[in-house]
């Protein structure tokens, strides 16, 4: 599970500060498929980013699975990362010194993981890419590397994978190739899954959608009291 409580990011800019993240709070439980959207510069990233730990809140806490990440020194949460969560990039980010095979072997020996081999090979076919285990990503295409990069995403079984926009530099056809397979993945796996992405078609096919702007979530659709602005505020005004 992963939660969030009163989370904000400012980050100085100049003279100012700029907030990326008003106080956000929101609870991802297990194996739910979330799928985050919202307009450039709204904050996605920057979330994604925080729930892995890659980067701190100015303020609020984060945690995964119960356990506070906000304040853990680079060790814990490097091993944290390494145990649960899974990251795919818009840009692959695969070694090109390595093999497909050798790419989603990598964090397995980091890990110490037995039968890493068998292990990586099985992957390899999850992504129907057993015929590609000896070619380099420069030998790929754009989707191929992508589907390298999940099954390396997967190899240490985690149980949240996080994807930054992953179909964001596929055409269509590739890019609701890669879709399906994290899909496929995620029920396989049982794996909570935080997809952003800018695709409003695949976003809707997701268990729940939560749309960012200007660091704020305006909609989430498990949420509907949060739904339509203008409302809301026709609400409070009646309040007053
Ligand atoms: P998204 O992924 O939705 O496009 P980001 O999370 O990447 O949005 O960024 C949100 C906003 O925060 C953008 O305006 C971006 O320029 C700004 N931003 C992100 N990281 C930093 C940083 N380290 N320093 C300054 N500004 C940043
Ligand atoms: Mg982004």
């Amino acid at each position: 599970m992963i939660e969030l409580f009163k989370v904000s990011k400012t980050v100085p800019s100049g003279d100012e500060k700029l907030t990326i993240l008003h106080s956000l709070d929101m609870i991802i439980p297990d194996g739910q498929f979330v799928s985050v959207v919202g307009p450039s510069g709204s904050g996605k990233s920057t979330l994604l980013g925080l729930i892995a730990g890659l980067d701190a809140p100015t303020s609020g806490e984060i945690r995964i699975d119960g356990q506070a990440i906000t304040g853990m020194d680079e060790d814990a949460l490097a091993q944290l990362r390494g145990e649960k969560i899974g990251f795919v990039f818009q840009s692959f980010h695969l070694i090109p010194s390595l093999t497909a095979l050798e790419n989603i072997l990598v964090p397995m020996e980091i890990a110490g993981a037995r039968d890493a081999l068998a292990r990586a090979e099985d992957l390899l076919a999850d992504v129907d890419l057993t015929a590609r285990a000896h070619h380099y990503p420069s030998q790929l295409s754009g989707g191929e590397r992508q589907r390298v990069a999940i099954a390396r995403a997967f190899a240490n079984q985690p149980s949240i994978l996080l994807a930054d926009e992953p179909t964001g530099n596929l055409d269509s056809g590739n890019g609701r190739h890669v879709f399906d397979l994290m899909v496929e993945m995620n029920h396989k796996h049982k794996t909570t899954l935080v997809l952003v992405t800018h695709d409003h078609e695949l976003a809707a096919l997701a268990d729940r959608q939560i749309h960012l702007r200007d660091g704020r979530v305006i909609k989430d659709s498990l949420e509907p009291s949060l739904d339509q602005e203008t409302e809301g505020e026709a609400v409070e005004a009646s309040r007053q």
